[in-house]
């Protein structure tokens, strides 16, 4: 059938990148991403360098975003930062969730839901990532596990809220470990999640980008990105040279 999804590749940066790194990325990326389109190309950097991608960005087809925001609107929250801030930084991303945040920050799928509502008051898209660890996958409770954390957005969301996000599937035993879900793997669990955002309404859930991340290289993202639910990639290590992020992007 005719794709009804455009393709979205981000980069992750994670907390990686310097003012001059950044530079030269940032203007790499922005030089090859027009001859991509319609694949749409964004990079979710450190908080810092916002208002770097913002100067650097502006008026190029790359997009731009933050890694995390606060469940909270404003007030006496030493150290987080608001959607607000995000969105006068030309933020269009921010992802939510993911595992690292989860793992090392105990985040809970009700303040991911919370996060997610945060960022869709200001314009702001989140990507929600939800994955099972290799245990949970060995223990057959894939999902399961990806099932509940999708369900606590579908609980929180309203259906046009909902249409406003984007999922990234990001098993967590592919996440920096150079094993890649296969695109088999892969594509079952993006057709059980888009199933779970059509039991709320269908029309939402074949909109709906859902993103595959987990160790995602040049020479693996042709064959992912092939498969009819999923729609790009969030990209964690290769995102960080610019070359290997335009040619995943090539791939889309
Ligand atoms: P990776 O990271 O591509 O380095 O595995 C992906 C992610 O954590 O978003």
């Amino acid at each position: 059938g005719t794709r009804v999804r455009q393709k979205l590749v981000v980069g992750n940066w994670k907390m990686h990148g310097s003012l001059e790194a950044n530079g030269g990325l940032l203007k790499a990326v922005a030089a090859g991403a027009g001859a991509l389109q319609p694949v749409q190309l964004a990079v979710c950097a450190p908080f810092p360098y916002l208002a770097q991608c913002q100067s650097l960005l502006a008026g190029s087809p790359v997009q731009w975003g933050a890694q995390d925001v606060s469940a909270e609107a404003r007030g006496a929250f030493t150290g987080e930062v608001a959607a607000s801030m995000l969105a006068e930084f030309g933020c269009q991303f921010v992802i939510v969730g993911h595992s690292e945040r989860r793992t090392y920050h105990a985040e809970q799928d009700s303040v991911i839901a919370t996060k997610a509502l945060r960022a869709l008051e200001h314009g702001v898209t989140p990507i929600v990532c939800v994955g099972e660890t290799l245990a949970q996958r060995e223990a057959g409770q894939t999902e399961q596990v990806v099932g509940r954390q999708l369900q606590a957005l579908l609980d929180a969301l309203s259906v046009e809220q909902l249409g406003r996000i984007v999922v990234a599937y990001e098993p967590v035993w592919a996440i920096g470990t150079g094993k890649t879900a296969s695109s088999a793997q892969a594509q079952d669990v993006h057709a059980y999640l888009r199933g779970l955002v059509a039991s709320r309404d269908a029309g939402v859930a074949q909109r709906m980008q859902i993103l595959y991340g987990g160790s995602v290289k040049p020479e693996s993202a042709g064959e992912l990105f092939g498969m009819p639910d999923i729609d790009g990639g969030l990209i964690g290590g290769a995102s960080l040279k610019a070359e290997d992020f335009l040619a995943i992007g090539a791939a889309g």
